[in-house]
């Protein structure tokens, strides 16, 4: 395993670019995808990195040289992609309630679409007919994922093309001579069990002859990382050797051949990334001390938004004695990070860290309070490089009109 970016380290960069600060460890990425490769060797599988997960326009670069493949959430995410040099045939859109006219746009651009409501699916019909070769976003039935709002699969997600409307796609299909390469699925985030997968491709296997021009399954994404300490994530190497196994039994069932895809967004970029905070002031709270930082909402909502738990590391005094804190911001609404983490008794001005900062962590934060979003430095064969400067005032003004 790549070794982690070092106490020392992460203190001098936070010395040298200030706080708050996101790092980045360009092996760490590596390294992921290295074990999905491994993990599915001899099948034949294509990973498209979910962009959203954190899009800096160095870390798209980074995963390209990779040889990873893209998956983009808007077409202003292809269109980032496209400038980080991807080319259009490994870029995948999969989006959800757009406009047709964002699906003509990403026609435009060459790239493989994934279509996700029966009325875009049957105007892209109307227009393209069988010239464009497109995929369709079901929604399985499948309650998958870490909880209710990551959860996308479920008969009460508004994501995909219902199961229960196959006839309907299959008549709109015949009607407009559609070219369906492939079926997407992804049923949601943080999914543990590698089971959940096999479910759904089940589910997809058994409308294979429904498409007779089908060439891939797409299982989206979803792969669980820790990020408690004593957790576990997804069982990569099960999940390679039983997505392996299940389609040499179909092929050999059916006589077809078929690609698989993967969307990972986490699994790539969740370990690599270091939030550093600065604390500000400590002051008592009812069971606990609130330790306040120079962050809030603004800069990590995971915990906010849906109860994230990040690991939060006291780097400036790893030896002293445990005591419990409230983690909080400084933004003028309640944002708790942490409530009674027991953490090495902090200071004022001390840095604390959070661990598994890449994904959806910059990516989600705002300009609210009209405060700055951090710098973002990247860490690759030990060398830092500023790969976005702190805000400045002017940032917040871009775009008003005097
Ligand atoms: C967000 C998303 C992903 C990535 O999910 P992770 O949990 O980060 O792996 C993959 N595919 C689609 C369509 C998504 O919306």
């Amino acid at each position: 395993m790549a070794a982690a970016i070092s106490h020392e380290q992460l203190i001098a960069l936070a010395n040298e670019f200030g706080t708050p600060l996101y790092v980045y460890h360009a092996d760490r990425i590596q390294e992921q995808y290295h074990k999905l490769l491994s993990a599915f060797e001899g099948a034949d599988v294509r990973f498209f990195y979910a962009a959203k997960a954190l899009t800096n326009i160095n870390i798209l670069r980074y995963i390209k040289e990779t040889g990873c493949q893209v998956d983009c959430s808007s077409v202003n995410e292809a269109k980032l992609a496209l400038h980080a040099g991807f080319a259009p045939e490994h870029i995948l859109y999969t989006s959800n309630n757009v406009s047709f006219d964002e699906i003509c746009e990403a026609q435009s651009l060459g790239i493989h679409i994934n279509i996700d409501s029966l009325s875009n699916l049957r105007k892209f019909g109307q227009k393209f007919g069988h010239a464009y070769p497109v995929g369709i976003r079901l929604r399985p039935n499948i309650m998958a994922g870490g909880n209710l709002k990551i959860s996308t699969g479920h008969a009460d997600s508004k994501f995909g093309i219902p199961l229960e409307n196959l006839q309907e796609v299959l008549e709109l299909v015949k009607e407009t001579n559609l070219f369906i390469r492939t079926l997407h699925i992804h049923t949601g985030s943080e999914i543990k069990d590698v089971d959940i997968f096999i479910k759904g491709l089940d589910v997809l296997f058994d409308l294979v002859p429904r498409f007779p021009e089908l060439e891939v399954i797409d299982l989206g994404g979803g792969f669980k990382v820790p990020y408690q300490p004593g957790e576990e994530g997804t069982d990569i190497p099960a999940l390679g050797k039983k997505i392996k196994e299940a389609f040499t039994v179909f092929r050999e069932k059916t006589g077809r051949h078929l690609q698989v895809w993967f969307e990972p967004g986490k699994y790539m970029v969740s370990e690599c990334g270091y939030f550093i905070t600065k604390v500000n002031v400590l002051k008592p709270a009812v069971n606990a001390v609130f330790a306040g930082v120079d962050s809030g909402l603004n800069h990590l909502i995971r915990p906010m938004f849906y109860g994230s738990y990040h690991v939060i590391e006291n780097i400036s005094n790893p030896q002293g004695a445990p005591r419990v804190y409230n983690v909080v911001g400084n933004i003028c609404e309640t944002d708790t990070f942490a409530e009674n983490r027991t953490l090495p008794e902090v200071r004022e001005g001390d840095y604390l860290v959070f661990l598994n900062a890449g994904a959806y962590c910059f990516e989600m934060s705002s300009h609210y309070n009209s405060r700055f979003k951090p710098a973002e430095v990247l860490v690759k064969d030990g060398n830092a490089k500023l790969i976005r400067k702190r805000d400045e005032l002017s940032d917040l003004l871009r775009g008003q009109m005097e």
